[in-house]
């Protein structure tokens, strides 16, 4: 069977369609890059907002205009929380909602064993995922799935369900088949990472999960994807003494006023938020500290809007990821009075993002002259110096410069030339 696969939204969606994958090459099948290629055609939605399934329906019906005969499979939260819409998109095979989506495989394939080991394949892996998903020479690990939370507007609750975690055991024996298969940097990826292992018995957990890895693994570089400010344990952050343990932190704030994070019910406020910043700049040099804001949630006056911008502002947050508020089905948000209305939404959206690209390019200008390790991760384009890449620092500065052929997936001192608000250039 040729697959084509396919993922939209959260670093989670990435990881486990590189598990299946993985399993699929371990069982015979093909990966291919081109649609036209493909028997079948896997698509893992997201649901995050409207912009989000809006993609999944594009897509679904690109993929079906290219290639008519292909099996479409679609997969994922869009397809968990609303499985007769999404079955209705032109072009639709089979839906397969989250909790079902590990027996994907063998849905495709009943002849399928899902306990193969699937990190010798790793060459074509790396070379499918260059060819399509874009180009990583770092690898998602889910480490968790699901939350026990209920912040009003999130729908990942909904098409996630309860916080469960993977088995430590498998997690260390995934990164270090990584690791062993050239891997330079591992992701660790979860709904509500910070929640990790208090499902399991005996219970552990998020700290000890990272010691462990960090001692029973190889990995030369270990980034946490996305941590919720709440019920992180005293002297956390002392991990950090760990260098390869990146000085990256994305904490979702999702509002700078109290009063709407009250309506988020939200497990943080300012004054808590504030401590765990500090606390985590005190303890981890280079810290990049990036967050998610909602601009327009219901009920927002002007005045808590411009207290969030304020505190933004004055957490000096390195990055933000801004989403205009979208109501979700079967969120609580969603039948909050006072909506606010689009075009105040637009307005404020684009204040918060023209806060984000100053204080992103305020960080950046922290570096001109300054000598930094970059993993190189993408070739993306060439120019009168030659072939031009893409990669990241430790604390996930996007880097641009020139190099040679082979640069791809290795770690070079570079000196940063010129800063702009999304990325820096370098010479290395
Ligand atoms: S912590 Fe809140 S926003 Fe995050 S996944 Fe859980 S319910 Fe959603």
């Amino acid at each position: 069977m040729k697959v084509f696969l396919d993922s939209i939204g959260c670093r989670l969606n990435h990881s486990e369609i590189e598990t299946t994958a993985r399993q699929l090459l371990a069982n015979g099948h093909q990966i291919v890059t081109e649609i036209a290629a493909a028997d079948t055609i896997i698509l893992n939605t997201c649901a995050v907002t409207a912009a989000a399934a809006r993609d999944a329906r594009s897509r679904t019906r690109q993929f079906h205009h290219t290639n008519p005969q292909a099996d479409i499979v679609l997969t994922g939260c869009y397809a968990t929380i609303a499985p007769q819409e999404v079955a209705n998109i032109e072009g639709a095979g089979r839906v397969v909602v989250n909790k079902h989506k590990h027996q994907l495989v063998q849905m495709l394939d009943p002849q399928a064993h899902l306990s193969l080991p699937v990190f010798d394949q790793e060459p074509i892996m790396r070379e499918f995922l260059a060819g399509s998903l874009g180009a990583h020479t770092r690898a998602f690990i889910k480490a968790q799935d699901g939350c026990d939370n209920k912040c009003t507007f999130c729908v990942t609750t909904i098409a996630r369900g309860q916080g469960q975690s993977r088995h430590m055991g498998d997690i260390i024996a995934e990164i270090q088949a990584l690791a062993g298969a050239g891997y330079q940097e591992g992701v660790l990826t979860g709904v509500h990472l910070g929640s990790y292992g208090r499902d399991l018995s005996p219970n552990t957990d998020l700290a000890t999960l990272v010691r462990a890895i960090l001692h029973h693994t190889d990995i030369a570089r270990l980034r946490l994807s996305s941590l919720e400010p709440w019920d992180i344990p005293d002297g956390f952050f002392d991990l950090w003494q760990n260098p390869r343990l990146l000085p990256h932190l994305h904490m979702p704030l999702q509002s700078g006023s109290d009063a709407v994070l009250r309506r988020m019910a939200r497990r943080t406020n300012r004054a808590n938020f504030r401590q765990l910043a500090d606390a985590a700049r005190a303890a981890i040099p280079h810290l990049n500290l990036s967050t998610d804001l909602i601009v327009g949630f219901p009920g927002e006056t002007a005045v808590e809007f411009a207290e969030s911008l304020n505190y933004v502002q004055q957490i000096g947050f390195t990055r933000l990821h801004v989403f205009s508020y979208s109501p979700r089905p079967g969120t609580a948000a969603a039948k909050f009075p006072n909506q606010v209305p689009g075009p105040v939404k637009k307005e404020r959206t684009r204040r918060m993002i023209d806060l984000g690209h100053e204080l992103s390019l305020a960080f950046h200008q922290q570096y001109l002259g300054q000598t930094v390790n970059v993993l190189w991760e993408t070739a993306v384009g060439a120019d009168s110096a030659g072939l031009r890449w893409a990669g990241y620092t430790d604390n996930y500065i996007r880097v641009t410069a020139n190099g040679p052929a082979d640069l791809g997936n290795t770690i070079t001192p570079t000196q940063i030339t010129a800063a702009q608000s999304d990325s820096v250039w370098g010479v290395t």
